[in-house]
């Protein structure tokens, strides 16, 4: 039994970035070189596709949040080498687009575009949805709730002629409402963070990779479990307060109307 079978990345690189959402394209190497040589099984489409990811098989999936133009020029030619697939979440409204939500000095980084994501959709990769504008979901309205969770499913798939069935709720924030709205959308799977419960199937947690993860396989090991979980709540708390930093500066939008 593992921790987690799923691993989060955000953006790759081309070199070091210091930066908590990257990691360079050669550490991300290491580490899918490393999960292959301990002979550790990947989920493929079709476990996805028949829904079985639950079924006690010991496989892994990685998946990339925000969907960062850096997955698809670094991630995808060293996962292709190894015959390993990947899982992103796009924010539907930032296809193409900059990032506006993350707190940062620096230009946020660029979204995949259309023609990224079919490609990407039709060498395998499983496209998720991360809702319409990377809000913090527990705030919408009825209305607004229903927009970001059951439009952005339906626009990806208009985009892509296939079935949308994961969703990652944004900042890993979620609660009983927007659990239900997730199963009502049709979604089959999501995706929470370190708050998620290991084997809801609408709260699925995952374990935030960084760069300072040599390797990724202390992180799905149950021994470490519980330190890693508490250092993964604890980064994530500090992303979860992004909304409040962009009211107390104005800028960007971010709450959910
Ligand atoms: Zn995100």
């Amino acid at each position: 039994m593992r921790c987690s079978n799923i691993l989060m990345y955000h953006n790759i690189s081309n070199g070091f970035d210091f930066s908590f959402r990257s990691i360079s394209k050669d550490l991300l190497k290491k580490h899918i070189k490393s999960l292959y040589g301990n002979k550790i099984r990947f989920f493929t489409n079709e476990d996805i596709a028949q829904n079985t990811i639950f079924d006690g098989k010991d496989a892994v999936l990685i998946t990339f949040d925000d969907a960062y133009e850096g997955v698809y020029n670094y991630a995808l030619p060293v996962m292709e080498k190894y015959g390993v697939i990947g899982a992103v979440f796009i924010p539907a409204g930032y296809i193409g687009k900059f990032n506006s939500w993350d707190f940062s000095p620096f230009r946020g980084l660029k979204h995949m575009d259309k023609n990224m994501l079919i490609n990407l959709s039709k060498k395998g990769w499983i496209i998720g949805s991360h809702g319409f504008n990377h809000v913090d979901l527990r705030k919408c309205s009825d209305k607004a709730l229903k927009m970001e969770i059951c439009d952005s499913k339906k626009l990806l798939e208009d985009l892509l002629g296939k079935r949308i069935s994961l969703f990652a709720y944004p900042f890993g924030l979620y609660n009983k409402k927007v659990m239900d709205m997730v199963a009502e959308c049709g979604y089959d799977y999501a995706f929470a963070t370190a708050t998620g419960i290991k084997r809801n199937r609408f709260a699925i947690r995952r374990m935030a990779v960084y760069f300072i993860d040599r390797s990724p396989l202390p992180l799905l090991n149950k021994k470490y479990c519980h330190m890693y979980l508490l250092r993964n709540r604890i980064v994530a708390s500090f992303a979860s307060l992004t909304p409040l930093y962009k009211r107390l500066f104005g800028i960007g939008k971010v709450q959910c109307q």
